[in-house]
């Protein structure tokens, strides 16, 4: 039997739904976690940042992922027109590397983990739609659907706020507000398999993904601890049109593009494609409504990046972070629903623009890597201490950027924030060029942190960098 009220309803099991719902289930909350497929179930998605690591400490999921023997992962390997170069996580403090995933796996223990931590998880559930008072988020309705000999079922569940962790699904955002926007600059399509019995890569930091530019794209190579290794192909849709034209085997476009590469080519020489190819359109969006009365929106069901930096879960979790500590601050803090919901919409907005304006750059294959570097450093909080080009560039790409400024009781997003979209942006800034016109305006009221900041020590919450509210404290 399933409860018809909650406290907090949880809609998905991937990292951002299963990482909120036992961070707010060890905060003493009552979470309910519905999910549609029965786990372990395959995505996409394996190369992970070392930001993932302080938050799977947080959860107490860490040991755990490390006892599964994940292959460490040192670093990235980029290929990348002309240059050549690479990022080394143990030049990073305290969090030296991260792994690379058989999300299956991954996503399995996470939720498992979710489960042994109080969380009460329904798998095979899909929430439906939700019911909402007004303009606030009160239910949700559910089906499971019947299996052999069974009959489906469904119901509805009241709560006091829902987080939508519903992947690239996206139930709010696609379903109830229709606020899901593209950008146009980013209509790739990936094409990806997995093979047995490679050579070894041979450049970059053990255990590092490899990214190579080729003409209409860019290839990944992704080594994995049960000794295949995930390669993919992003490609414009607009070439992958072109080919299909001409050969219909996807196999064949895939391959062909692997040949496009010398160093994935011999990589996978000699090798055997042991999957079938696997194709998903990863076009980037982003929805204009991150928070509302009774609701959060987290991971992929808000946001979506190109995976060129390999974002994703880092975002998940990272927003997932964000959202337990915005409703514990809401609900048992006294903190302000509007000025905890704006904090939350502002740090994760800002944090994927961010990473979206370095992904854009990037793909603008000439600029160069000192010019990557240089766009880095901009939209890094030590802009203005000694930090190197380089290391503003490693700390933003590993994610723990965004984590050290949530912390900053200073404000440093509203800084990020202005870079992004400030005066500057018209007058010659090169981060203006960066063809994403889908920035909200520096004066949006939703762009405010609220003065808050986000605190882990003593209990994970949000707090006002001024006392001006002692109770929230
Ligand atoms: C080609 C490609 C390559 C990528 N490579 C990387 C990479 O190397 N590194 C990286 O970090 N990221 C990568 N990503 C991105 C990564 O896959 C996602 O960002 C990440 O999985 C997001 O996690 P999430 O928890 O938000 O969503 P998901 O992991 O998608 O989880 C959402 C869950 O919600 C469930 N669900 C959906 N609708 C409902 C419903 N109505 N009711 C109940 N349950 C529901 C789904 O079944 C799913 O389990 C890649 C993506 C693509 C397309």
């Amino acid at each position: 039997m399933m409860r018809t009220s909650v406290q907090i309803l949880v809609i998905g099991g991937g990292p951002a739904g299963s990482t909120a719902a036992t961070l707010l289930a060890r905060q003493g909350f009552s979470v309910m976690l519905l999910e549609k497929d029965h786990f372990p179930r395959y995505h996409i998605g394996e190369s992970l940042l070392p930001s993932c690591l302080p938050i799977l400490d947080l959860t107490g999921a860490r040991e755990k992922v490390e006892a599964h023997g994940f292959k460490r992962k040192g670093g990235a390997y980029y290929a990348w027109g002309e240059e050549n170069w690479e990022l080394r996580f143990s030049e990073l403090f305290g969090t030296e590397y991260s792994w690379q995933v058989r999300r299956a796996d991954f996503d399995q223990l996470l939720l498992e983990h979710a489960r042994s931590e109080g969380v009460e998880v329904h798998e095979g559930v899909t929430v439906r739609q939700i019911g909402f008072e007004g303009e606030r988020a009160v239910s949700a309705t559910w089906e499971r659907a019947g299996g052999e000999g069974e009959e489906a079922t469904s119901g509805v569940v009241a709560f006091d706020y829902v987080l939508d962790a519903s992947g690239r699904a996206g139930l709010l955002a696609t379903k109830h507000h229709h606020s899901r926007r593209h950008h146009e600059v980013f209509k790739n399509v990936a094409l990806w398999g997995y093979w047995k019995n490679t050579k070894p890569f041979g450049y970059g930091p053990e255990g590092g993904i490899g990214v190579c530019s080729i003409p209409h794209g860019w290839l990944w190579q992704i080594p994995l601890h049960d000794g295949t290794v995930s390669v993919g192909a992003v490609i414009t849709k607009e070439h992958l049109r072109e080919q299909q034209a001409k050969q219909s085997d996807i196999a064949q476009i895939y391959r062909g593009h692997i040949a496009e590469s010398p160093l994935i080519s011999n990589l996978v020489e000699g090798a055997e494609l042991s999957s079938e190819v696997k194709a998903e359109t990863d076009y980037s969006y982003v929805t204009d409504r991150f928070a509302g009365p009774g609701y959060l929106v987290a991971g992929d069901a808000a946001c979506f990046l190109d995976p060129l930096l390999s974002t994703g879960v880092h975002l998940a979790m990272y927003s997932a972070l964000l959202s337990a500590a915005t409703l514990s601050s809401i609900l048992r803090d006294g903190v302000d629903e509007a000025d905890a919901t704006s904090f939350y919409t502002q740090a994760y907005r800002t944090a994927y623009e961010r990473l979206l304006v370095l992904v854009s750059v990037f793909y603008e294959a000439y600029r160069g890597r000192d010019e990557h570097f240089f766009n880095a450093q901009r939209l890094s909080r030590r802009e203005k201490s000694n930090l190197k080009l380089h290391e503003a560039f490693l700390h933003i790409t590993a994610g723990v950027e965004d984590l050290a400024d949530a912390m900053d009781q200073e404000r440093a997003y509203d800084a990020v924030a202005k870079e992004l979209v400030g005066p500057d942006a018209e007058a010659g800034n090169p981060l203006a060029n960066h063809n994403v016109n889908m920035l909200q305006p520096p004066d949006d009221p939703g762009r405010s942190l609220a003065g808050l900041y986000l605190a882990i020590e003593p209990k994970l919450t949000l707090m006002y960098a001024d006392s001006r509210k002692p109770e929230a404290v």
